[in-house]
């Protein structure tokens, strides 16, 4: 057996925990019954989530718990801010890339004019500008808007 390889009993102890514990694990994140089910929402919902949408889907905890966890799951890089282009702040769910305070999530968002769903767009990279004449460059989003493909199907059987 090399040394690398970890004992058979270990291995199987990985297995058994859930992926939002995994998740918890490898960002240094203590388990609290919050943590673990707003996790669930993002693993769920494959697309990003606003606090009042977390409140539906959890019947309503505490706000200000929530707003922490969020906060917390922000800045330990396991969600990320999806800009859409509304007035709604929406997170999404981090690629295994992000860790403490370092986010690479450089991607676009698309947002669904039909349903307003906002999802990440993986692939599709943002420019990467220093300074644009003199203005210096701290952040840079990019929005598509458009139809998401379940709208688009729905419009297409409705012909
Ligand atoms: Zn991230
Ligand atoms: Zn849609
Ligand atoms: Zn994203």
């Amino acid at each position: 057996m090399r040394s690398s390889e970890k004992p058979e009993v270990l291995l199987h102890l990985e297995e058994m925990l859930s992926p939002v514990r995994q998740l918890l694990k490898a960002h240094s994140l203590r388990r609290t019954a919050i943590r673990e089910q707003v996790l669930n929402v993002f693993l769920q919902r494959k697309e990003a989530v606003s606090q009042s949408d977390l409140e539906q889907a959890l019947g309503h905890p505490d706000r200000i718990t929530l707003y922490r966890t969020l906060r917390t799951f922000e800045e330990k890089g396991l969600v990320h801010r999806a800009i859409d282009g509304t007035d709604k702040l929406k997170f999404a769910l981090c690629s295994s890339g992000c860790s403490h305070h370092k986010h690479q999530d450089q991607h676009a968002h698309g947002h669904c004019e039909h349903c307003g769903r906002t999802i990440c767009m993986e692939g599709v990279w943002l420019p990467e500008l220093q300074s644009v004449d003199g203005f210096q460059v701290k952040s840079t989003f990019l929005i598509v808007q458009g139809v998401c493909s379940d709208c688009g199907k729905r419009i297409a059987t409705k012909k």
